[in-house]
């Protein structure tokens, strides 16, 4: 597939862009909460869900201070710290295989250079690409936790285009949160395509800035040629 306009590279997101973080934390949480049935008092299983899924603010909310929060609210989990961080980092496991983004990602790579932008610890980023099927199919990783910079900051951004040799104008950043994907990559000078559902576009109408966007991952290839 050859494609008309200029772009060279493609940088991506991990979290609910290329992985189903979403389902992966419900379906840990569920499986969290039940294994520590007796620690949540009197409250039932479902508002407990809820609130740690609120909480989590779909991952968006700073790692140590998600553990140190949910520690405090339910003491009756009699956990350390270190104890409920090793259990979340078996997140992971509950990543659904994407076999549709696999075949996507290795016709893309015939065309474009193509690298991973993502906020997180190293060691869960890499696993969640390796469960969904994807880590092999990239070879330049850009991850807050392994190089001390993290999205919305330019540097991260300039960082993955220096050694993709690519000008910003050249590159797209895909991804789904509007501060830290896309105005991140907007300032440093990249096109963007935002993956948002059609509700959140309903919501963040008047603040939507990506030059595309689109429901779901798997509609990049047909919106590609749409950049100039
Ligand atoms: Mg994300």
């Amino acid at each position: 597939m050859k494609h008309a306009n200029q772009i060279k590279a493609l940088l991506f997101d991990i979290d609910n862009t290329l992985v189903n973080r979403d389902y992966a934390f419900t379906m840990y949480i569920k499986d969290f909460v039940k294994r520590n049935q007796n620690s949540f008092g009197s409250k039932c299983y479902d508002s407990v869900i809820e609130e740690i899924l609120q909480i989590d603010d779909r991952g968006r909310f700073d790692r140590s201070l998600f553990i140190e929060k949910i520690l405090g609210m339910f003491p009756g989990l009699n956990m350390s710290k270190e104890e409920f961080w090793a259990d979340h980092k078996t997140l992971p496991d509950f990543v659904r295989n994407e076999y549709e983004v696999q075949e996507m990602i290795k016709r893309l790579k015939e065309d474009y250079n193509l690298a991973i932008v993502s906020n997180g610890s190293g060691d869960m980023q890499r696993m969640k690409m390796r469960y969904a099927g994807l880590e092999s199919l990239f070879t330049e990783y850009f991850i807050s936790g392994e190089i001390g910079i993290e999205k919305p900051d330019s540097k991260i951004f300039t960082i993955a285009l220096d050694s993709l040799k690519c000008l910003p104008e050249d590159a797209v950043m895909i991804g789904d949160d509007m501060d830290r994907d896309i105005l991140g990559a907007k300032k440093t000078g990249i096109k963007t395509i935002m993956i948002s559902s059609a509700e959140n576009r309903r919501k963040n109408a008047d603040k939507n800035i990506a030059d595309i966007v689109i429901d779901n991952i798997l509609e990049l290839e047909k919106v590609l040629p749409c950049l100039i």
